[in-house]
């Protein structure tokens, strides 16, 4: 063991996988922007020390060995446990959702350095959230912001299909708003008004200080995190159900 080459990751926990009776295999996402997968021993049923740092959401500056297979977690320091994700089940929702697209846009062996703060700030601004109108905009705006920074930015300027400058229609197929006679001819175009044209670009636009105060109504929130939802299923072409769960509370 003394030969193998260790390794420090700071790092937010993705996912959990059960690993035998005692073990979990941890989905990491690393500060590099990497993902990350070592298996944590004997933290199941919470008899390992670094059980806590192990948990969900937890935000870990770990120590990590080369395994022959996998990768093996030695030890861990807390960061950040967000501890306030834990206070009710909206939250924890709304976390796992977050960090369901967080594995789903990362990628192991390469490392995109604007992955982890947003990551990390999108957490935050969980535990801050003052209701739920604003825990669904949060998660809605991390998704918005990551997929755009994946390639996948909706069209919200103009008509996607035809450059119009009032577009008035949301359409997945089109990949953002469309005008009225483009509409005509897209079988998933939607009207949608001009206040939620308005906040489909403020997620983007938006920091999440700005989002956490912004004036929002239940029904705007729940409209913005229906149609984040759906962008991101169709292009990341995977079912979220972490997401679909936020979605149904
Ligand atoms: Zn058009």
């Amino acid at each position: 063991m003394g030969s193998r080459k260790s390794y420090r990751a700071k790092a937010i926990v993705l996912d959990r996988t059960v690993l035998g009776e005692h073990d979990l295999i941890l989905t990491l996402l690393a500060e590099t922007g990497e993902q990350l997968r070592a298996v944590a021993k004997g933290v199941r049923k919470g008899r390992s020390r670094i059980s806590a740092r192990c948990d969900f959401f937890c935000e870990s500056d770990f120590l990590i060995y080369q395994g022959k297979n996998l990768d093996v977690i030695s030890d861990a320091a807390t960061v950040d446990p967000h501890r306030g994700l834990r206070t009710s089940p909206e939250k924890i929702a709304a976390a796992a959702a977050v960090c369901e697209l967080a594995s789903l846009t990362s990628f192991e062996e390469s490392g995109d350095a604007f992955l982890y703060p947003i990551l990390s700030r999108t957490l935050g601004a969980i535990e801050e959230a003052s209701d739920q109108a604003h825990l669904d905009i949060v998660v809605a705006a991390y998704a918005f912001k990551v997929l755009a920074h994946s390639g996948w930015r909706p069209e919200l300027r103009a008509c996607a299909a035809c450059g119009d400058e009032n577009p008035l229609f949301f359409s997945l197929i089109a990949g953002g708003l469309v005008c009225g006679s483009c509409a005509a001819t897209i079988p998933d175009a939607e009207p949608v008004s001009p206040s939620q044209i308005g906040w489909l670009r403020s997620l983007i636009s938006l920091r999440f200080d700005e989002l956490l105060v912004a004036e929002i109504d239940d029904e705007t929130a729940l409209f913005l995190l229906g149609h984040a939802h759906s962008w991101a299923a169709t292009a990341l072409s995977a079912r979220l159900k972490a997401f679909e769960f936020a979605l149904s509370l």
